[in-house]
C-alpha cells in the first residue's frame, strides 16, 4: 500500500490531520472543541487522524451561519449563482486527481471508479447550476374569473446529511441543487470518511460562495446529526444513508414539521430471462454488485436467474467472482477493495454464518480475506441456490456478496423480485420487449434499469420506493424539494362575491 497515489492523498489531507478535523462555519475554518473519533484507513487499518464532534454550540453556530446568510443568497440573481456554481464545478475538474486519491483513503473505494466520481461530482455541479436562474419559474393557471400563477422559492436553511459510501459524489449531488435552488446549507458527512467534505466546502468557497451560504459540521449521527434535525431553524432534511436512520430523523424532524427527503437502502435484484443477452447480464450483474466494494445503494445484490440457464450462468458467475482482483484500492487493477470500518467489516462477515443456518451454498468466497495487512478486505462473495426467504436475500448486506435465486417464469420472477421490504432498483434482462414493458411495470422500484447496469441520466428521477426512500432527486425533481410553491389568484373583477350583512 505504498503507491504515489496514497502519499498524494496523506498529503492533500496532510493540514487536517495534524489536529482533529472540525467544522467549516461562515467561511472559515473552526477547530472544534467536541470529542473526537479517529478515523481509519480501509485499507490498512491504521489511523489516519481524528474528527470532531460538534458541540450543541458549534451546531448552533453553523445553523445560525446559514439562516444569516438565508436572504442574501436566495435573492441572489440565478445567474450569479449559475456563475458561481460553476466556478465550484472547475474547481473540482482541477483537484479531480486529489479529490479522487482522498476517497480512495478515506473510503477504501478503488481508483479505477473514483477516478470518475469526483467529475460527476462536477458534472452535478453544472447541471444544477444551469437552472438556478430559471428555478423560481411557475405556471399560469387561469381560470374563468380569476388569472392563477405560481412561482418557487427556496425553502429556506436545509440539512445535508450523508453516508460514507461514495461521500464526495453523494454530497454534491445534494448540495448543487439547494443552493442552485437558493437555499443555504448545513451538511454533515459521515464521521467515517470525512475529508473529501472537508475539500468540497473549501473549493466552494475559493469559488467564491459567500460565508454561511455552505456550513459543514462533523460529527456523529445520535449526537449532531440529531441536533441538526431536531434544529428550528432547518427547514429540510436530505437524507441519504440507511433505511433506520430514515425512521429515526423523521421521528426526530416531526416536532419541528421538516420536509424530508431520504434515499436509503437497498436490495435491489436482477431479472435475467433465457432470452437474455447472457453475456452482457453477467458483466452488468457482477459490475453492480463487486464494484464500489459492494457498498452501493443500486447494487445488484439478489440475482434472480431463469431456471432453464440457471446452471450455466450460475456456473459462469462463480468463475468471474473467483478471479476478481481484490487489493490496494489505489491499485488502478484492483476491482474490489476493503470494506469502509470494522464495525461494518464484522455485520458483513457475520452474513456466513447466516447463510449457512439458511441453508445457501457458497459458490464462491465466504470468508474474510485471509492476508489482509490489517485492512478491511472480504472475499467477493457468491450466495447460490437461496430462497427468498432467507436473510441473505432480504437484508441489504451492503458488500460484496450477492446472492442467487432461480425463478419458473415471468409471475414467478416478479413474485420473488418484489418480496422485500427494499424498493430502490431493479434491472430486468430479455430480448422480449413486451416482457420487459410487463416486467418493469409490475417491479416495486422507483427505478428501472432494462438491459443496463445503473447509468445515471441527471434530468430523471432517481430514488425509491417502500423502504428505500421518499421523494426523487434529479431534474426538476430536486428543485421541488428545496422550494416552496406559491400560487396568487388575481381576480379579474368580474365575479360575484356574497354579500353578507347587508
Ligand atoms: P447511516 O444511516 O448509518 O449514516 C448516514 C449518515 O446519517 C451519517 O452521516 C450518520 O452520521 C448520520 N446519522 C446516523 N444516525 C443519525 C441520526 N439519528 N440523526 C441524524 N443523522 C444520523 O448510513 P451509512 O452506513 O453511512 O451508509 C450506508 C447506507 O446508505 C446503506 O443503507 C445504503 O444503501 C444507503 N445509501 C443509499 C443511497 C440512495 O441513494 N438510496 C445512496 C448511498 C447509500
Amino acid at each position: 500500500m505504498g503507491s504515489a497515489r496514497r502519499t498524494n492523498a496523506l498529503n492533500t489531507i496532510g493540514p487536517h490531520r495534524q489536529a482533529p478535523l472540525g467544522h467549516f462555519i461562515s467561511g472559515r475554518s473552526v477547530e472544534g472543541a467536541g470529542s473526537t473519533t479517529d478515523v481509519l484507513e480501509p485499507a490498512t487499518g491504521e489511523v489516519l487522524g481524528q474528527v470532531r464532534d460538534a458541540t450543541e454550540n458549534e451546531l448552533n453556530d453553523a445553523v445560525a451561519a446559514s439562516k444569516a446568510a438565508f436572504a442574501g443568497w436566495s435573492a441572489t440573481p440565478g445567474e450569479k449563482r449559475k456563475a458561481i456554481l460553476h466556478r465550484v464545478a472547475d474547481l473540482i475538474e482541477a483537484r479531480a486527481d486529489e479529490i479522487a486519491e482522498v476517497e480512495c483513503l478515506d473510503a477504501g473505494q478503488c481508483w479505477r471508479f473514483m477516478s470518475k466520481a469526483a467529475l460527476r461530482g462536477a458534472d452535478n455541479f453544472r447541471f444544477f447550476a444551469d437552472q438556478a436562474p430559471s428555478a423560481a419559474d411557475g405556471q399560469s393557471l387561469p381560470s374563468q374569473h380569476h388569472l392563477n400563477y405560481t412561482s418557487r422559492s427556496a425553502i429556506g436553511p436545509v440539512a445535508v446529511i450523508t453516508p460514507w459510501n461514495t461521500p464526495f459524489m453523494l454530497s454534491t449531488w445534494k448540495i448543487a441543487p439547494a443552493l442552485a435552488a437558493g437555499c443555504t446549507v448545513v451538511h454533515k458527512p459521515a464521521e467515517w470518511s470525512p475529508y473529501s467534505a472537508r475539500l468540497l466546502v473549501e473549493i466552494a468557497h475559493e469559488a467564491g460562495l459567500p460565508p454561511g451560504v455552505f456550513n459543514s459540521i462533523n460529527g456523529l449521527g445520535e449526537t449532531t446529526g440529531k441536533r441538526l434535525t431536531e434544529h428550528r431553524d432547518i427547514k429540510a432534511i436530505a437524507f441519504v444513508g440507511e433505511s433506520k436512520t430514515g425512521s429515526a430523523i423523521m421521528r426526530q424532524g416531526s416536532e419541528t414539521l421538516k420536509r424530508v427527503h431520504f434515499e436509503l437502502g437497498g436490495k435491489n435484484p436482477v431479472v435475467v430471462f433465457e432470452d437474455a443477452d447472457l453475456e452482457r447480464a453477467l458483466d452488468a450483474a457482477i459490475f453492480m454488485i463487486y464494484s464500489l466494494n459492494g457498498q452501493r445503494c443500486t447494487s445488484s445484490s439478489r440475482l434472480l436467474i431463469q431456471r432453464s440457464i440457471y446452471d450455466a450462468f450460475v456456473a459462469k458467475a462463480a468463475e468471474r467472482v473467483e478471479k476478481l482482483k481484490v487489493g490496494d484500492p489505489f491499485d488502478p487493477a484492483t476491482e474490489v477493495g476493503p470494506l469502509i470500518h470494522p464495525r461494518h467489516f464484522a455485520k458483513v462477515a457475520s452474513y456466513a454464518a447466516v447463510a449457512a443456518t439458511d441453508g445457501a451454498k457458497v459458490a464462491a468466497g465466504g470468508a474474510p480475506v485471509a492476508e489482509a495487512g490489517g485492512g478491511y478486505f472480504y472475499q467477493p462473495t457468491l450466495y447460490v441456490d437461496a430462497e427468498t426467504h432467507m436473510r441473505i436475500a432480504q437484508e441489504e448486506i451492503f458488500g460484496p456478496v450477492l446472492t442467487v435465486i432461480p425463478f419458473e417464469d415471468e409471475a414467478d420472477a416478479i413474485s420473488k423480485a418484489n418480496d422485500v421490504q427494499y424498493g430502490l432498483a431493479a434491472y430486468v434482462w430479455t430480448s422480449d420487449l413486451g416482457r420487459a414493458l410487463r416486467v418493469s411495470n409490475a417491479l416495486q422500484a422507483g427505478m428501472v434499469w432494462v438491459n443496463s447496469e445503473n447509468v445515471r441520466h441527471l434530468p430523471t428521477p432517481f430514488g425509491g420506493v417502500k423502504d428505500s426512500g421518499i421523494g426523487r432527486d434529479g431534474g426538476d425533481w430536486s428543485f421541488d424539494f428545496y422550494m416552496e410553491t406559491k400560487n396568487v389568484a388575481l381576480a379579474y373583477g368580474s365575479h360575484s362575491i356574497q354579500r353578507l350583512g347587508v
